[in-house]
């Protein structure tokens, strides 16, 4: 039997789709299956895009979601002699013609001659296409600058290659019949080929930049895991049945088949990813979590060397719930700094109120008094004085926490009082007694 070899070709540009790096993953995921190889091919012959940069994007991409590949990288552009080998070949054996298309006089171009037959092909994802011979031209494969063309330069490198089976988007299933073609005609017998339903947005269209983050490098500048991109993407399209959904690299690589993958479009659903990776960055040891969230936060200078050494974990104890992305540690600044913003609404609606400074003073006067400073015992003292003055918790709750966060959303608030602590709590109650005075 003959190994699985499965390959992904990328034409860099700078950035890379997330609906390209679901091609690499599953193309990773079935070569792993199977115990073949999975291979890189960089098809870099546009030389104004395929700049060094661009390249190493795709290096950084495939790195970060741990996309390891067998063999060295096959640089396309470094192919031509072959690629124009094959064109020769096609020549001599009549699959090919020349033409000086347009009869300009600028040089002949290289033709391909379509077998002027139906033709078919079996697809693993979308079972039999078939197109008639009348709606399938003749092609160019060299150009008259003695360039080879797409078709030509991916087929040939697939050949060398010995690639196995082909998975790639469907936008390339009518290219694909031209490869077909071209495969036979160079004697091959061509690869299977799986074309993978596109990755569309809420109204079905092609999920694009417009949609909000589409490239692998804007999700991980936003904070996102790669293991929690790859759970996440390798499921958009695919199940391996039941209700999992929170699957690793190995696992998922045991469990992938074709015949798991749907034909139809897949919508993208950032809620679903933020949710994955909430339950990636909460599954992650402590040391790791903690060190992703330092990061953040001294890329945003809420970092003080200061902070006592258990600080941190503290207060990601208290935000555990309510984080899904490293990044969001940034919104919670009040932790960290004296100086935090106040939300105008927040303060409009909560402290602004008619009696609401009364009451922060009076928690402030029962906070004051408390011997011991804990989550207990700030809720409980706030039960008491609500009993005495006959009021709801929320009068109280709600100004004391724009007092001390400057926002009405957040933890548990006598959770955060607690890593607050008795004195910081006061002092910033006194700040916004003072500043929202009248
Ligand atoms: N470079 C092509 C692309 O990125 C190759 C597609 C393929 O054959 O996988 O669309």
């Amino acid at each position: 039997m003959t190994q699985v070899r499965t390959r992904f070709a990328p034409s860099p540009t700078g950035q890379v789709h997330i609906g390209n790096i679901r091609a690499a993953i599953y193309n990773w995921l079935f070569a792993r299956h199977e115990g073949g190889q999975f291979l890189l091919r960089i098809e870099d012959t546009d030389r104004e895009r395929s700049t060094p940069a661009a390249v190493q994007a795709v290096l950084d991409a495939m790195a970060w979601l741990g996309l390891n590949y067998d063999e060295t990288p096959v640089y396309q552009s470094t192919q031509t002699a072959t690629h124009l080998a094959a064109a020769e070949q096609l020549l001599k054996a009549g699959h090919a013609y020349k033409e000086d298309k347009g009869g300009t006089g600028k040089g002949e171009c290289i033709i391909f001659r379509m077998p002027g037959t139906d033709m078919g092909f079996h697809d693993e994802i979308k079972g039999d296409l078939a197109k008639k011979a009348a709606d399938m031209k003749d092609f160019v494969i060299v150009r008259s600058d003695g360039t080879p063309v797409f078709h030509l330069a991916n087929v040939v490198d697939d050949l060398h290659m010995n690639v196995t089976h082909i998975i790639r988007g469907d936008d390339h299933v009518e290219n694909t019949y031209r490869h077909v073609a071209l495969f036979r005609a160079l004697g091959a017998t061509p690869p299977k080929y799986a074309h993978l339903p596109m990755i569309v947005n809420a109204q079905g269209k092609p999920y694009s930049k417009r949609d909000g983050a589409a490239y692998v490098g804007d999700f991980r500048a936003k904070g996102y895991l790669g293991e929690a991109l790859f759970n996440y993407l390798a499921l958009l399209g695919w199940s391996p049945g039941g209700d999992r959904e929170l699957m690793g690299r190995d696992e998922m690589a045991r469990l992938f088949t074709f015949d798991r993958v749907q034909s139809s479009a897949a919508q993208f659903d950032l809620v679903k990813l933020l949710w994955m990776n909430g339950e990636y960055m909460r599954a992650l040891p402590r040391e790791q979590r903690e060190a992703a969230c330092r990061a953040v936060l001294q890329e945003r200078g809420l970092w003080s060397e200061a902070l006592p050494a258990d600080y941190l974990g503290r207060v990601l104890d208290v935000m555990a719930e309510r984080i899904k992305l490293f990044t969001e540690i940034g919104d919670a600044g009040y932790f960290f700094t004296e100086d935090f913003p106040f939300d105008e609404k927040s303060v409009q609606k909560r402290l602004k109120k008619e009696g609401a400074l009364e009451a922060l003073a009076a928690v402030r006067a029962t906070y004051a008094a408390l011997a011991e400073f804990t989550a207990a015992s700030t809720e409980a003292a706030l039960r008491e004085l609500c009993t005495a003055r006959n009021c709801g918790m929320g009068d109280l709750v709600h100004p004391v926490r724009v007092s001390v966060s400057g926002t009405a959303v957040g933890p548990s608030l006598f959770h955060l009082l607690e890593v607050l602590g008795q004195e910081r709590t006061l002092a910033r109650m006194d700040k916004a007694l003072e500043k929202f005075k009248a």
